[in-house]
């Protein structure tokens, strides 16, 4: 049977309860316990899939096609695990699914109440993460601040929870904020009081407290957290700001948050293996080398969302002792036909255009790669990138000059990329897209195929629209690579040029795949190109 870990989050959002969580989950991983990890986003929307980037951030995309919360991100990044549909559950998920058996007559008889009927299905879905999983303990991260209407069912359901399993085997993480006031010159514990007194109100008395603040906290402050909070000193773990996240895990191994939570757990406290992880850190503290990649897109006001693109670029660059300066460029900027491309590139050494919905901004991006496909600029395009590389392609090599996708104009005369039939027939907007992994086979003698060294591979996919196979024949007499096919629908996923130092655009997201400790193969080869270029 699983233990479960509960992170909640008081005084502010953004404190980084996600990479509480997921640094919790690598620290027991290291002890040689199986994790699986969970979030809860107190949101009514079902996933985040039909919300503004710009408002929610990156959609992370699992394996098995969910749609989820960034968070989901860096839990894999951290603890190097695949996880599921199980893995990110909404009050919209909750809600609909209650309803659902209302009406199919599961609860005949009764009045469907938040508690039980709700907080009921959201104990199943905890439950359901650790049965499923084969998990030794699950680490379960509650979106939102405590106090919040939204996430009170939640909580409601963990003090229910811990009811139902006791101490032994469920632990309340809570991270708050100890503010540094300029003038009286010292850090404020008061807020994390009121956030421990308000979790209290509710039920739950946290088990261990993880304190964000922008220095060492020292005795004294502890010691006030610790009356205040009724929780042992030596649970009270600071968590001071980083510049990089890596560093977390070991911030708190040092303050030996896994013991702890082992020992209430009534687990053996095994030896650490972090030797992979302090050889991340000791990388990404050594960088000597600088270049600079342009992210070409359209959402760049927000740099979440393009949070795994970007992890995905520093993780390459850790590889060869690179820090990746990202110059974020709204592809808006480049339309105007004034725009000097050569200006606002003039330090570029590779350029990236990444995922997209809508027509927005879709000439300045198809500006951004026709400047890298004619001045041999490594070029990485994903998923719309790979749109907009085959539609540059068609209007200025194959002299299509109306190419364009069906998305952007829907009487285009030569939709280049268009819907496939099962696409056409779907009228809803959630969760229809092309979503999670499918099978992509390799062409051998290609820049993919040296890139993955092997036949065939298996990408997450997010998207609606394709390559028009219609018009691969004169793509490919102009010269234009099908190195990546889908086996059983033929649909491109994969397309290079030859005769340009690196010129690489895929229909799938590779981001999703790249760790911190393993770059994804085709990130690894655009940014060694990129320092090639440098060069
Ligand atoms: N908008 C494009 C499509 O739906 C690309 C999606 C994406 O980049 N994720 O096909």
């Amino acid at each position: 049977m699983a233990k479960y870990v509960f992170v909640t989050g008081g005084v502010c959002s953004g404190l980084g309860k996600g990479i509480t969580a997921s640094s919790i989950a690598l620290l027991l991983k290291a002890k040689g316990y199986k994790v699986f990890m969970q979030k809860f986003d107190p949101y009514m929307n079902v996933d985040p899939g039909t919300m503004s980037p710009i408002q929610h951030g990156e959609v992370f995309v699992t394996a098995d096609g969910c749609e989820t919360d960034l968070d989901l991100g860096h839990y894999e990044r951290f603890i190097d695990e695949e996880l599921n549909y199980t893995s990110n559950i909404t009050n919209g998920k909750i809600y609909s699914s209650v309803i659902e058996k209302e009406r199919v007559g599961d609860f005949l008889g009764s009045t469907i109440q938040i508690v039980p009927h709700i907080s009921n299905e959201i104990k199943n879905k905890i439950y359901e993460a650790g049965t499923s999983s084969g998990a030794d303990i699950v680490i379960t991260e509650i979106g939102g601040t405590v106090g919040d209407i939204e996430s009170a069912v939640m909580l409601e359901s963990l003090r229910q929870f811990r009811l139902e399993m006791g101490v032994n085997n469920s632990l309340f993480v809570h991270t708050t904020l100890v503010p540094f006031l300029y003038g009286s010159n010292e850090l404020k514990t008061k807020p994390t009081q009121n956030s421990i007194i308000e979790l209290r109100r509710l039920g739950i008395q946290p088990d261990i407290i993880v304190t964000r603040a922008p220095l060492d906290l020292g005795e004294h402050v502890k010691e006030k957290i610790a009356l205040f909070g009724s929780i042992p000193i030596e649970n009270i773990i600071e968590a001071k700001d980083e510049a990089n996240i890596y560093q977390i895990p070991i911030n708190f191994h040092k303050q030996h948050i896994e013991d702890i939570i082992l020992k209430q757990f009534n687990l053996k406290v095994t030896k650490s293996n972090l030797n992979e992880w302090e050889d991340l850190i000791s990388k990404v503290n050594n960088l000597d080398k600088e270049i600079e990649i342009a992210l070409v897109g359209k959402y760049v006001e927000l740099e979440d969302a393009y949070l795994s693109v970007k992890e995905a670029l520093k993780a390459a660059g850790y590889k060869y002792n690179t820090k990746i300066k990202i110059k974020w460029v709204n592809s808006e900027d480049l339309e105007p036909n004034k725009t000097n491309l050569k200006d606002v590139f003039k330090n570029t050494q590779g350029i990236i255009v990444p995922g997209g919905f809508g027509s927005r901004g879709i000439e300045g991006m198809i500006k951004a790669c026709n400047y890298a496909r004619i001045n041999k600029i490594p070029y990485l395009g994903i998923c719309l990138g790979m749109q907009i590389a085959v539609i540059e392609f068609a209007r200025n090599v194959c002299e299509i000059t109306d190419a364009s996708s069906r998305e952007f104009d829907e009487l285009c005369p030569n939709p280049v990329i268009d819907l496939m039939a099962d696409q056409k027939a779907i009228i809803n907007k959630g969760g229809t897209l092309r979503l999670g992994n499918y099978k992509c086979d390799l062409k051998k003698g290609t820049l993919a195929f040296k890139d993955y060294k092997t036949d065939s591979i298996f990408e997450r996919h997010r998207h609606r629209y394709e390559f028009n196979n219609n018009y691969k024949d004169i793509f490919e007499k102009n010269g234009l690579i099908f190195s990546g096919i889908n086996p059983d629908t033929n649909l491109v996923e994969i397309i290079e040029l030859e005769n340009h130092p690196h010129f690489i655009a895929c229909q799938f997201h590779p981001e999703f795949k790249s760790r911190p400790t393993k770059p994804h193969p085709l990130f690894d080869s655009f940014i060694k190109s990129s320092i090639a270029n440098k060069k």
